[in-house]
């Protein structure tokens, strides 16, 4: 059974012609189910009925459930908890900025890669998701809350770069003018620092925004707590991000979470500002999560306004992400596993 939604428009064109079918109906297609966002071949209206028919044979229409849906009191942000074909589940936040809405999706169910203060990858890596998976967090969202979504961050469950041509032909997908055209422009991309990787979507020179989640000032202290600095530590990710701009003229965007006690302090400030010098680039800045399997404590917030005055009187532009949906645990991964331990209890309750 063909994944019908997965498909780029030049693959659907394939396939319509595989089945004998005029280069229109192509379009037509494409329309339905990335503009109109159909559920059904029935929904189809005007494609003859014998093709519908053939169709439903031969492929199939992903959609995903929403299990659970979470929405803040103090901002609004939703926390969505969307059930997959095989009964997996991943999480999507909405935030309604003072500039649209923003979707924050996941590309894996589970990771890989093992970073020390996050609790999507506490389970390992179970699959990648499809291009239709990720668009349907998008579509979903939409047809749920009602909002257009203005934005998309690749920021939830899962390394985007671990699952590198699905997520190639979902941005493909995503920003096709046949289908929902949002100008990847409007996308952000947040990896852990796969750095062939990063070459590789350079080449593509896409226009979204790269993300790299550093965490840490030098590599004994980045290696402490995300495995892929073994791999690839701080200057060869650094001389990757350079390379990302002088070819794609993108600036890059580096996500710092603080740690007490760990990565906070204005040494390791001024050390951050030292590598990141002459890069046309921003720091984010977001007190940790704490995660109960983890057991690292946020920074204070005066140790965090003392490590952003650090960086800028460095000349470093630094904010502080302001924190969204902490009623709802909207932090990535958190639903998930939360969700799969009170499942499992219940299964273990039941006789
Ligand atoms: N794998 C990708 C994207 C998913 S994680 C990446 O590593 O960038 C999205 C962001 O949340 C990353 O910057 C990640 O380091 C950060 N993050 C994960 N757990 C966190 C926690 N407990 N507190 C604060 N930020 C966290």
């Amino acid at each position: 059974m063909t994944d019908l939604k997965s498909l780029t428009y030049p693959q659907l064109e394939e396939f319509m012609k595989e089945l004998g079918q005029p280069a229109y109906r192509t379009g037509q297609v494409f329309g339905w189910l990335h503009q109109k966002g159909v559920t059904s071949f029935d929904q189809m209206t005007n494609l003859p009925a014998a093709l519908r028919q053939t169709l439903a044979e031969k492929s199939f229409l992903n959609s995903l459930t929403v299990e659970r849906k979470l929405v803040s009191k103090k901002d609004g942000t939703v926390k969505y908890l969307f059930g997959l074909r095989d009964g997996e589940c991943v999480e999507s936040v909405l935030m309604d900025y003072h500039h649209g809405h923003s979707l924050c999706i996941s590309t894996q169910v589970g990771c890989r890669q093992g970073c020390r203060f996050c609790a999507s990858t506490l389970g390992g890596l179970v699959r990648n998701l499809t291009p239709a998976e990720m668009l349907d967090e998008i579509y979903t969202a939409t047809a749920d809350s009602g909002h257009r979504i203005d934005s998309v961050v690749l920021m939830g469950i899962g390394e985007p770069l671990d699952n590198y041509d699905n997520v190639m032909a979902f941005l493909e997908l995503l920003s096709d003018p046949r289908g929902l055209n949002l100008s990847l422009r409007h996308v952000s991309l947040s990896t852990c620092g796969l750095v062939d990787r990063i070459y590789d979507l350079a080449e593509k020179k896409l226009g979204l925004t790269l993300s790299i989640s550093l965490h840490g000032s030098n590599d004994t202290v980045r290696s402490a707590s995300m495995p892929i600095n073994n791999k690839w530590n701080i200057d060869a990710l650094l001389k990757a991000c350079r390379d990302y701009f002088d070819t794609t003229g993108r600036r890059v965007s580096f996500e710092y979470a603080l740690i007490e006690g760990k990565n906070d302090s204005p040494e390791q400030a001024r050390e951050l500002a030292a590598l990141l010098k002459g890069m046309l680039c921003h720091v984010n800045l977001i007190p940790v999560n704490p995660v109960v399997e983890r057991g690292n404590r946020r920074s204070s917030r005066q140790a965090v306004e003392r490590f952003q005055k650090t960086l800028q009187s460095c000349g470093v532009n630094a904010t502080v992400r302001r924190e969204l949906g902490t009623d709802i645990n909207a932090a990535c991964g958190q639903l998930r596993r939360t969700h799969a331990q009170s499942s499992t209890q219940e299964s273990e309750e039941t006789p």
